[in-house]
């Protein structure tokens, strides 16, 4: 991972709105929200429920668009790309964490990891997950079903395939809400770990302790700006 540093921000985003509208009108989730995130940081976004920080990183994972306000990840201005180029670019350099896992239900361990390699193709994707479902101490779970599966060994399949094609970005939403101490605290570390050898990790989270393990933490105020601690 280390020799994949760029010398680029991997997210550079610039007073970023968004409102949903809804039955009672028009909610301001982001009101002018700026982020800049370098390769080897850990990034907690933080802030209590509703204050927008699953909003930002919808947005940041090209998966929401902004009303207002400009993104570049890795350098690329996203502004002009076309719903099919974000598709790919996400594929390449994005992985995903959420906290209710959204594995597939029907499919296995190994099968479910394996997803990321259908939209890019890599050669050594099954060597790969074999050697990241061992390090999550998951060996003996290849062919369970998610239902079989305890949270932490649901959210540690969850992370094998966020990092199965070596994304320059994880985007974490709170990727401990459903779990116990020990379970958050695993994948606190793999998430650390990940930053530590040069991948990029924003996490949004209420949870003090997973606040404590990023090397930065932004204060979401209420959607309207990020303030450092
Ligand atoms: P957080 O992740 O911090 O809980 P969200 O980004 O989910 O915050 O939500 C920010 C605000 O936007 C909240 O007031 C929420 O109710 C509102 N919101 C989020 N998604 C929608 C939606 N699809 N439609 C209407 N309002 C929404």
């Amino acid at each position: 991972m280390t020799d994949e540093i760029t010398e680029k921000p991997v997210v550079c985003a610039t007073a970023l709105g968004k409102s949903y509208t809804d039955s009672s009108g028009a909610v301001v989730a982001l009101g002018g929200v700026s982020l800049l995130v370098n390769s080897g940081e850990f990034v907690a976004v933080c802030g209590p429920s509703g204050c927008g920080k699953s909003t930002l990183l919808l947005i940041i994972g090209l998966l929401l668009k902004a009303d207002e306000g400009n993104l570049a990840l890795i350098g690329q201005d996203i502004g002009g790309m076309s719903a099919s180029s974000k598709s790919s670019f996400r594929a390449q350099n994005i992985g995903f964490v959420f906290q209710d896992f959204h594995l597939i239900p029907y499919l296995n361990v190994m099968e479910n990891v394996m997803v990321p390699a259908l939209a890019k193709p890599i050669g050594d994707a099954p060597a790969r997950a074999k050697a990241l479902l061992e390090e999550m101490g998951l060996s003996h779970r290849h062919d369970h079903l998610p239902s079989e599966l305890s949270s932490g060994e649901r959210q540690r399949t969850a992370l094998v395939r966020a990092l199965l094609l070596r994304p320059k970005l994880i985007l974490a939403d709170e990727p401990t809400g459903n779990l116990d101490r020990d379970n958050a605290d695993a994948v606190l570390s793999h998430l650390a770990n990940y930053a530590d050898n040069g991948g990029s990790v924003v996490m949004a989270t209420h949870d003090q302790e997973a606040m404590k393990r990023a090397g930065k933490r932004l204060h979401l105020d209420d959607g309207l700006k990020v303030v450092p601690d």
